[in-house]
């Protein structure tokens, strides 16, 4: 099993590992360690590149496959053989701003449940813009406006962004924990690992985030659009 660096730190732009296998139908390696996103929760994987003392491969994608971690390696070079060594950059330009975009839709679920009692059932992101769809009845003009508001509020308040990584038992005790379906959680799955945005919103999350609120910068609701009789779709830009 790949050591998944990202889950402690999610700021490690740079990292050394070693090739521990190859998937040639996918022209990708797997790795001892990385600090490369997978993708999951709406977040995209994250792209980036290898260096070994003879070449530098470019990281195209890099995604998930059964309990694997495969970094997809453009096609103009031979991978690089198992036992390598190499060093992993993250195209740090992009992450940030996937970081920025997750932690603020984080603090709009938070904000919405807060204060509307609504959950959210879905969701997508793509640096520095996400949508999100959430179980309410109505959405107009004016409550766009006041969300917005109020999103931008909790980012100004420099808020605490905490991770842990908790035994399974443990997190079933925190209440937060179970509106967000924790209860979907397959079986096998021993430790969950947790994102706090500390006084506001409480999720499981595999996901990378900042350390602070201040970091989104602010966020305007672009557009929104009903999906169903109580699912309502938020689109939001994240800007400096
Ligand atoms: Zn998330």
């Amino acid at each position: 099993m790949t050591n998944l660096l990202y889950q402690t730190d999610s700021y490690l732009k740079e990292f050394d590992a070693q090739v521990v296998g190859q998937d040639l139908e996918n022209h990708g390696v797997i790795l001892d360690h990385t600090a490369f996103y997978p993708g999951g929760g709406g977040q995209p994987g994250d792209t980036g590149s290898f260096q070994t003392n003879k070449t530098e491969y470019l990281v195209i994608k890099v995604k998930r496959i059964g309990d694997q971690v495969v970094h997809f390696l453009s096609n103009d070079t031979p991978l690089p053989e198992i036992g390598s060594q190499l060093r992993g950059r993250l195209n740090w330009e992009r992450r940030y701003q996937l970081m920025r975009t997750h932690t603020a839709m984080h603090i709009l679920c938070g904000v919405i449940f807060r204060d509307y009692g609504a959950s959210v059932t879905g969701g997508d992101m793509d640096p520095l813009q996400g949508r999100m769809d959430f179980e309410f009845e109505t959405m107009h003009k004016d409550l766009v406006q006041t969300i917005e508001n109020a999103v931008n509020q909790e980012i100004a308040n420099a808020r605490e962004v905490r991770v842990a990584i908790l035994p399974r038992q443990e997190a079933f005790k925190i209440p937060d924990l179970i509106r967000t379906k924790i209860n979907l959680l397959p079986e096998g799955i021993q430790q969950v690992r947790v994102v706090e945005i500390v006084g506001l919103d409480l999720q499981a999350d595999g996901g990378t985030h900042v350390k602070n609120s201040v970091e989104v910068g602010h966020i305007r609701v672009v557009d929104y659009k009903s999906k169903g009789k109580i699912n309502k779709r938020i689109y939001v830009e994240v800007l400096d």
